[in-house]
């Protein structure tokens, strides 16, 4: 049995929730952060993955493995692999209880293997499946390999003890638009708005615009026909009526809009991207390719909108480079997940159990800041594997890391951090950022214009006549 947990008259009723709790912001819920994390995984870069040309089967898929709402594990299928292999040959026997998060309904060869581990839940993007059934349905195939393999599926759920089936809740009726708000108010754009003085909240927006073309392609499915025949096949009848169908679409086309301006909010407009700061640049380190420190600072603002403290949200997400190349089976290639967070109260606590006064209050003793948990502290308590010296740990963090914190990143043995630096050597009244600037045998990435090239403007300017679209 599948659970749709919305329907159109239910669609707000999170939003006045929200209103009536003073000063609080929409949150993302819990399930809907793991399936947003999930469709960006389907978008790692990848060298031998070509995102937009690749039409042979199996799909890409990404996936979020998390025990106990933690996340214990973000994957995407490679070239040999699908994801859900992927997570067998990363978790083994771990998988049990866990709850799997996929961009698409995993195939039966993949899921009959994470049933067998034992998992507790498998929830999935109700779009095409990793064996598309997209062609068959338009060329009318009666009974294609993705169909046969949709009934297996079938099949297999239905012997399962595992739940399969589709988690999204609405949205809080503001969410979109406060997305949207703090994306333009972010470290990233606030400092290509200071190097680049033209840079409008126009630009912005084209660049959602490309990459809500470039992911509706990816995610949605732009036929309604089509979309409930696979919604069929898929055993999911119940969601083809009215209004469930609408709402269902309305609410995958916000998560797409929200991935969207997420991810506009980094733009490599102008050359900006993550490099050493000014004082290190004589160091000769390897530095990750700028799309996948983009693709992780970005999964960072992601986690950020979870955040319990209702005027800064920050996420943060420690990754390592493994060592040895054979143990690459992954869709991120070498590159494996360590931990994530966001800044929240400390877990069990209630909402209502601190201040939440800031600095703007005058009495010391009832604000915030000495009991909020920090996005690096939180990744860094709930990281799944052990920080090894020999390898290369990264943390991308969405805002700068504060003196609170700064000596916990050095001392756990993290060697880089992407962040941004808004923030940087400023000292406010109950935290400060004069560390990490002084900060000695980590390297620092910053968010800035690449000092080794003089940014060529010819990109520059194709790039603005983005503005008038
Ligand atoms: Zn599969
Ligand atoms: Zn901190």
């Amino acid at each position: 049995m599948s659970k749709w947990q919305s329907n159109a008259e239910s669609r707000c009723s999170t939003g006045t929730q929200t209103d009536s709790m003073q000063g609080q912001v929409p949150r993302l819920s819990k399930v809907n952060l793991f399936t947003l994390l999930s469709l960006w995984m389907e978008m790692f870069p990848s060298e031998k993955y070509d995102l937009i040309k690749r039409k042979s089967q199996p799909k890409r898929t990404g996936l979020v493995v998390v025990l106990n709402m933690k996340i214990v594990g973000l994957h995407c299928s490679s070239e040999e692999l699908h994801a859900g292999q992927i997570a067998v040959i990363k978790h083994g026997s771990k998988l049990k209880d866990c709850d799997l998060y996929f961009s698409r309904k995993p195939c039966s060869a993949c899921l009959k293997m994470i049933v067998n581990a034992g998992v507790n839940r498998i929830s999935y993007w109700p779009s095409d499946p990793e064996i598309s059934l997209q062609k068959e349905i338009s060329e009318h195939t009666s009974n294609g390999d993705a169909k046969l393999d949709a009934k297996a599926v079938e099949r297999l759920k239905s012997n399962s003890r595992a739940h399969v089936c589709v988690l999204l809740q609405p949205l809080a009726c503001n969410m979109v638009q406060f997305v949207e708000e703090t994306s333009l108010k972010c470290d990233f754009i606030q400092k290509i708005e200071r190097k680049q003085p033209d840079f409008s909240s126009r630009i912005f927006y084209a660049y959602r615009q490309e990459k809500m073309k470039e992911y509706e392609a990816h995610l949605l499915i732009s036929s309604e026909e089509t979309h409930k025949e696979i919604l069929r096949l898929m055993g999911l009848e119940n969601l083809c009526e009215n209004p469930y169908f609408i709402s269902l679409r309305q609410n995958m086309k916000e998560l797409v809009l929200i991935l969207a301006t997420v991810a506009s909010s980094v733009p490599s407009h102008c050359g900006f991207g993550f490099y050493l700061s000014e004082s290190q640049q004589i160091k000769k380190q390897q530095s990750l390719i700028q799309e996948i420190a983009l693709h992780c600072i970005i999964q960072a603002r992601i986690l950020a909108y979870r955040a319990e403290d209702h005027k800064i949200g920050v996420g943060a997400v420690i990754w390592a480079e493994r060592k040895s190349v054979a143990a690459d089976c992954d869709g991120t290639g070498s590159m494996y997940f360590l931990g994530c967070g966001y800044n929240a109260f400390p877990v069990g606590s209630e909402y209502a159990d601190f201040p939440h006064m800031d600095d703007k209050q005058k009495d010391r003793e009832i604000r915030k800041f000495r009991y909020i948990i920090h996005a690096e502290q939180n990744a860094i308590t709930f990281r799944c594997h052990e920080i090894k010296p020999e390898e290369k740990t990264m943390i991308f963090v969405t805002k700068c890391p504060c003196d609170e914190c700064v000596p916990l990143i050095k001392g756990a043995g993290i060697q880089q951090i992407y962040a941004g630096d808004m923030d940087i050597g400023k000292k406010k009244a109950d935290i400060s950022y004069m560390k990490f600037e002084e900060l000695t045998g980590v390297s620092r990435y910053t968010w800035q214009q690449n000092p080794q090239n003089e940014y060529n403007d010819t990109r520059a300017n194709s790039m603005n006549q983005h503005d008038g679209t």
